[in-house]
């Protein structure tokens, strides 16, 4: 690892970090921004998460729908949610055709040992496959094609419950915004999927049929849930729409230390070592970092291991000594990707423009 790149004092975010400033200590603006913000308070945060479990509980087929990929958060949802309130739970796996082992074989723990039903949706290759060439030829990057596909999936299933029972289901994710959302270089804004997609590929999305109009217009119109303060508070017109939408990390402690020894102990899920704890989930994620740490000479980890440091819950030295894993070499799959796709790295656009 080259270390020619001054970082910040406190965290390890690089100067090469969007909008990153430094003041005369060598302390960056982001860690200036948290340092006196106020703890929430986990109390009040259940009891809301108790009444809106309780106002949806026992109505329809299902309890909950969580989105799972057999990575750590999803799998924390859905293990919390059995484990804290019973729930009858539907798991909604979006299959991309590139999951990894290691995230097919949680699913089936997940489900044996928590008793859950799980539905799995593969769209076909073609159709994502015109996705992933379109986002990495005009903007460098992919993952915003399944970030929105689940979404959509999701959206799309409570709605036709709601046509055929009465009753949208309480849909519950496991995005933590504090961990996940990277401001300037995120690639989860729906915004920013929609605003990229053209009519050709936006009337191939319509057109599957596994994803509701309805829902692809509501999700154009809105905020996107996972930036907006939290659903429960912004997202009444989504919830009026098709479903009330949660993310589980609104409410409770998300405690990424712990969790995949909790899991591990409790269902015998499982993470494969010496890798980042990140999206181990999918074999596409070290080219998706890859990506990135070519364009911003950082990665994902690196700015949630920041995160961490800030909260304490990490010491800064353990978090560059974390940094051998980083991705910042080619990845043995990455060929293999691009020609699944029918493209050379030359087709790929470095500079475009990844998030808002
Ligand atoms: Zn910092």
């Amino acid at each position: 690892m080259t270390e020619d790149i001054i970082r910040c004092k406190k965290c390890i975010l690089p100067s090469s970090y969007p909008g990153i400033k430094f003041d005369e200590r060598g302390i960056c603006n982001y860690c200036l921004e948290t340092q006196d913000a106020k703890l929430p308070s986990y109390e009040e945060l259940k009891s809301k998460l108790n009444n809106i479990i309780q106002s949806h509980s026992g109505k329809g087929k299902y309890d909950a729908i969580v989105g799972l990929s057999g990575g750590k958060d999803s799998s924390y949802v859905a293990y919390y949610l059995k484990k804290e309130y019973n729930l009858r739970i539907l798991g909604i796996n979006f299959d991309n055709s590139y999951r990894s082992d290691n995230a097919i074989k949680n699913l089936d723990i997940l489900s044996d040992n928590l008793g859950i039903d799980l539905l799995t949706i593969r769209p076909s290759k073609t159709f994502l496959h015109k996705l992933f060439r379109h986002f990495l030829q005009k903007n460098g990057e992919f993952c915003s094609v399944c970030n929105n596909m689940g979404y959509l999936l999701i959206g799309s299933y409570c709605l036709n419950q709601q046509k055929l029972q009465g009753y949208a289901p309480l849909a519950v994710g496991g995005w933590s915004k504090k961990y996940e959302y990277q401001p300037g270089v995120s690639v989860t804004s729906m915004q920013y999927f929609f605003n990229h997609l053209t009519p050709a590929l936006l009337d191939a999305l319509i057109s599957q049929p596994f994803i509701e109009e309805k829902v692809v217009h509501i999700f154009m119109q809105l905020n996107d849930p996972r930036q907006t303060k939290t659903y429960a508070e912004s997202g009444k017109e989504f919830t009026n729409l098709i479903s009330s939408f949660i993310q589980l990390p609104d409410y409770v402690p998300w405690d990424l230390n712990s969790m995949p020894q909790t899991l591990a102990e409790n269902l015998g899920w499982v993470q494969p070592p010496n890798v980042h704890g990140s999206h181990f989930d999918c074999k596409l994620f070290p080219i998706k970092e890859f990506l990135k740490y070519k364009k911003y000479r950082l990665t994902q980890e690196t700015i949630k291991n920041s995160v961490m440091i800030r909260e304490g819950l990490m010491s800064r030295s353990y978090a560059l000594k974390r940094m051998s894993l980083d991705q910042t070499e080619e990845p043995k799959f990455y060929k293999d990707f691009l020609q699944d796709l029918g493209l050379t790295t030359k087709d790929i656009n470095e500079n475009g423009e990844w998030s808002r």
